[in-house]
């Protein structure tokens, strides 16, 4: 087995991977980024037919490329993954795809990457930047297991139309599930059940979209603003009106979380049953880590041990992309670049103190 060397190795090439390499380009170093699939889009292929971003194309760049056409429409999904596959292109680094990292072990003088494909590669620096989303998270729901109709992760919904005329339960009030319920909705019946009422967050702001105030304000980057932006209740739905709108008409609607499935049927909080066809879990993600083994130091809900996206497990091993790893917007297109260039200063920083402190490779 060769191995090959490298200044910096970033596993993944999504948008956060790829915005990793284009920030340590620009910092003098030398990234290899390595990515499972055979094309550069991350997870942006998998996401739901009719997803639009939530934030406008003018706010939704990685560094260096503006994002094209309308700077204030919202992008669709396949706009996305057009946009990656240019700004991988125009990259000046050496990527390649076809190569999922198996395992990460680390060495006096940095790390060993070896693929699944059996290729190796060395670096001082590691920076893990394969999503949080590649997990579906499907908590144990009280009888979930003996429900007998179908059940899904919101990963594995595409478009409304197999579920015309069934009656369907969605658990979860982000996002996704707003926007799939409301899709939904148009074909089926609908309802969510939350734990927490649903908060919506005007998008627009005195005609501006909310981002740009956000960005204005620094609360967009700001680390301390986790507890003002989601009040520790789940992160906010971004709403023009028309989701508003679409709860008050009450189809869909929002219920509090059930107290438990049986069998075809749901029990509501207030003891009474109903007749269920489908049950679909927007409950989120988790990352996927096995690759880093123990180097990730994962705690009880598997997510690693990072401060800001730096380990605290293993000097020399960074993060990018994960949610609130320094503000609301990581793990956003807008807010990968900032969080990359934070990730890799500090690391290098790590890294030289630790070759100063390391004997003189003669003295070993
Ligand atoms: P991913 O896109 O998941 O990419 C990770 C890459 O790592 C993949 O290509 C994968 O193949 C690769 N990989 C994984 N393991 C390995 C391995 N062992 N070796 C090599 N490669 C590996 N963000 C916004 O900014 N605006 C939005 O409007 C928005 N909407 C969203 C809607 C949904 C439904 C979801 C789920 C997320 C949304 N996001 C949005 C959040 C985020 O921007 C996306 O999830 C995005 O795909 C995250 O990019 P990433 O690069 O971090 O991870």
């Amino acid at each position: 087995m060769s191995t090959t060397d490298s200044s910096v190795v970033v596993i993944g090439g999504g948008q956060a991977g790829l915005a990793t390499a284009q920030v340590a380009r620009s910092l003098g170093l030398d990234p290899l980024v390595l990515e499972a699939a055979d094309r550069t889009a991350g997870s942006w292929p998998h996401y739901y037919d009719s997803l639009t971003l939530f934030s406008p194309a003018r706010r939704s760049a990685l560094p260096g490329m503006a994002f094209p056409g309308d700077p204030d429409g919202y992008p669709t999904r396949d706009e996305v993954i057009a946009y990656l596959h240019h700004y991988a292109a125009h990259l000046d680094a050496d990527i390649r795809t076809g190569h999922r990292v198996h395992q990460v072990t680390a060495h006096a003088d940095g790390f060993e990457i070896v693929t699944s494909q059996g290729a190796a590669f060395t670096a001082p620096l590691v920076i893990s930047a394969t999503g949080e989303f590649s997990r579906p998270h499907r908590p144990a729901l009280p009888g979930l297991d003996d429900f007998t109709g179908t059940v899904l992760h919101s990963s594995d919904y595409r478009s409304p139309h197999p579920f015309a005329g069934r009656r369907v339960l969605i658990v979860g009030g982000g996002n996704s599930a707003v926007q799939i319920g409301i899709e939904l909705a148009g074909h089926a019946r609908v309802t969510l059940a939350t734990r927490h009422p649903l908060r919506f967050m005007p998008q627009r702001i005195l005609g501006r979209d909310i981002h740009l105030w956000t960005q204005r304000t620094g609360l967009d980057t700001a680390t301390w603003a986790r507890p003002l932006l989601t009040g520790g209740k789940g992160t906010p739905v971004m709403d023009t009106g028309t989701y508003r709108a679409a709860f008050a008409s009450g189809n869909p609607d929002r219920r509090p979380l059930f107290t438990r499935l049986h069998a075809d049927q749901v029990e509501w909080d207030d003891g009474t049953r109903e007749k269920i066809d489908v049950v679909l879990l927007a409950t989120g993600y988790r990352p996927t880590l096995a690759h880093l083994g123990a180097l990730a130091g994962l705690d009880d809900q598997g997510w690693p041990r990072h401060r800001r996206g730096i380990s605290t497990v293993q000097p020399g091993l960074g993060y990018v992309g994960l949610e609130w790893q320094r503000s609301f917007a990581s793990a956003t297109l807008r807010g990968v670049g900032a969080d990359a260039r934070y990730v890799l200063t500090r690391l290098r920083r790590q890294t030289r103190s630790l070759d100063r402190t390391r004997p003189a490779a003669a003295e070993r």
